[in-house]
C-alpha cells in the first residue's frame, strides 16, 4: 500500500512536517486528512493538493471546526455552488464539453447518456457542478455525486433495508450526474443498482452524465452491461491545450490579484503541466512566494549527478542523454531521468528541457508525462522506476 506520507515527504520536503500535525487515515482507495482549523483545511485543499494531483487515490480534506457548516455546503442534492458556468474558460480542448453540457442543463434529455472522459484537474467535476446549478435554477431536479457516495449509500441503505427508497431517489431526479465512475471497478452490486437506475431514467428520458479519467472502454471490472450503457450516448474527451492553458493562466492571475504580464504568465506556463489544479495551486502559492529568481548554482551539481547515475543504471554514458537520438534505450533512459529531475529536484520544465538540450519546456513536458503514463500502466516499469529513484535519492543525499 502507498503511504501517503512519504509520498509528500518526496515531493516537498518541507511540508510534510505540517502534515504530520493533521490526523491521516489511509485506507487501499483514498486518504482522509482531519485538521483542527478550517483555514488549514483550505491550505490543505489549495497548496497541497495542487501538487499530490497524481497521488492515484482520491485524497478527502475535512476540518474539525467546520462539521455542520459542511453539511450545509454540501447539500442533499450534493450540488457545490462555486462551479458555474460562469467561471469556467472556454478554449479549444474543452469548448465541445461546455457545449454539450450547457445545452443538457438547459434542455435534460437530450444528449442522454453523456460521458465525459479525460485526465486530473481538467474541469471535468467543475461542469457536472455547472450543469446541475443550472439546470436547478431552472425548475429541474439534479443531483450530484461521486461514484464512490453513491455506492457507499447503496451499502448502507441495503444495511438498513432501505434499498427502496434508495432506488426511488435516485429514479426521480431529472438529472443524475455520476462523477468518477472509473472507482466503481469490482463494485459489483453497485454495478448492479446504477444500471437499474439507468434503465428507469433512460426509459423516462431523464438525463445522466458519467464522468470518468478514462474512456469506457478503459474501465476494467465492470460489467459488460453497465459500460455498453456508459457508451450507448455521446462521448466526448476534455484535454487542455497550450492555448486555453495561456487563457486560464491569465484568467487566474486576475482573480488571484496577480499581474497578467508576460512574466508572470511564461513564468506560470514554464513551471505547471497540464492540468488547471495544478495550475491553480501554482498561482495561489506564487501569491506567497513572488517569482523565484533561478538559483541554478546550488542544484546544478545534483543536476549533472542524477544525469550520471540514471545514465550508469541503464549502462549508457551521460552524454548519450543529451544527444539526438531515435534509439528506444535512449529515449526510456532520458524519460525516466527527465521525469527525476522533475519529482526528486522540482525542478522547472524549461530548467529541464535546456539540461538535456532541448529548445523548450513542451518537450520536457512530453516526456514527463509519457513517464507518468507509463508508470500508471505497466507494473514493471513503475516498479523499475522506484528502485531507480529510491537508488538515486540514496546517492545525492535527498530524502
Ligand atoms: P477534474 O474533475 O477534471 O479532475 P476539476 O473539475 O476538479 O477537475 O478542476 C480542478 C480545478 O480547476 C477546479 O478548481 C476547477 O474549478 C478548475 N478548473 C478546471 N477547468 C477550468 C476551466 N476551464 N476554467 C476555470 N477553472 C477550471
Ligand atoms: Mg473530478
Amino acid at each position: 500500500m502507498r503511504n501517503f506520507l512519504l509520498f509528500v515527504e518526496n515531493r516537498d520536503r518541507f511540508a510534510v512536517g505540517l502534515f504530520r500535525q493533521f490526523k491521516i487515515e489511509e485506507t487501499p482507495s483514498r486518504v482522509l486528512i482531519i485538521t483542527p482549523t478550517l483555514e488549514q483545511k483550505r491550505w490543505v485543499l489549495e497548496y497541497i493538493r495542487a501538487r499530490l494531483y497524481d497521488y492515484g487515490k482520491e485524497i478527502l480534506v475535512k476540518s474539525q471546526e467546520e462539521g455542520k457548516r459542511q453539511e450545509e455546503e454540501l447539500t442533499k442534492d450534493g450540488l457545490l455552488s462555486s462551479f458555474s458556468f460562469d467561471n469556467f474558460v472556454v478554449g479549444k480542448s474543452n469548448q465541445l464539453a461546455y457545449k454539450v453540457c450547457l445545452e443538457v442543463s438547459k434542455n435534460p434529455g437530450v444528449y442522454s447518456p453523456l460521458f465525459i472522459y479525460g485526465g486530473v484537474g481538467l474541469g471535468k467535476t467543475h461542469l457536472l457542478h455547472a450543469v446541475g446549478n443550472r439546470s436547478k435554477s431552472l425548475g429541474y431536479k439534479a443531483i450530484y455525486r461521486q461514484a464512490l457516495e453513491f455506492s457507499e449509500e447503496m451499502i448502507k441503505s441495503l444495511k438498513n433495508g432501505k434499498i427502496e427508497d434508495f432506488r426511488k431517489t435516485y429514479s426521480n431526479v431529472d438529472i443524475l450526474l455520476l462523477d468518477d465512475v472509473q472507482f466503481l471497478s469490482s463494485k459489483e452490486r453497485t454495478q448492479i443498482e446504477l444500471f437499474r437506475v439507468f434503465e428507469v431514467l433512460q426509459s423516462k428520458e431523464k438525463q445522466i452524465v458519467f464522468v470518468s479519467d478514462r474512456h469506457p472502454k478503459d474501465i476494467r471490472d465492470v460489467s459488460e452491461r453497465l459500460l455498453s450503457r456508459f457508451a450507448s450516448g455521446l462521448i466526448l474527451e476534455i484535454g487542455l491545450d497550450a492555448e486555453t492553458k495561456l487563457s486560464i493562466i491569465r484568467h487566474k492571475l486576475l482573480l488571484f490579484g496577480l499581474p497578467t504580464d508576460k512574466r508572470y504568465i511564461d513564468y506560470v506556463m514554464e513551471n505547471t503541466g497540464y492540468s488547471v489544479r495544478e495550475i491553480e495551486g501554482f498561482i495561489k502559492t506564487l501569491k506567497f512566494t513572488g517569482i523565484r529568481e533561478e538559483d541554478s548554482t546550488k542544484t546544478a551539481c545534483k543536476e549533472e549527478d542524477l544525469v550520471r547515475h540514471v545514465a550508469k543504471y541503464f549502462s549508457l554514458r551521460p552524454e548519450d542523454l543529451k544527444r539526438e537520438t531515435k534509439e528506444r534505450k535512449v529515449l526510456k533512459a532520458r524519460q525516466t531521468a527527465m521525469y527525476l529531475c522533475r519529482t526528486l529536484l522540482h525542478m522547472s520544465y524549461s530548467e529541464i528541457a535546456r539540461l538535456f538540450g532541448k529548445p523548450d519546456h513542451t518537450s520536457a513536458l512530453y516526456s514527463i508525462k509519457k513517464v507518468e503514463e507509463k508508470k500508471q500502466q505497466d507494473r514493471k516499469f513503475a516498479y523499475m522506476l522506484e528502485m531507480l529513484e529510491k537508488s538515486v535519492k540514496k546517492h545525492l543525499g535527498l530524502n
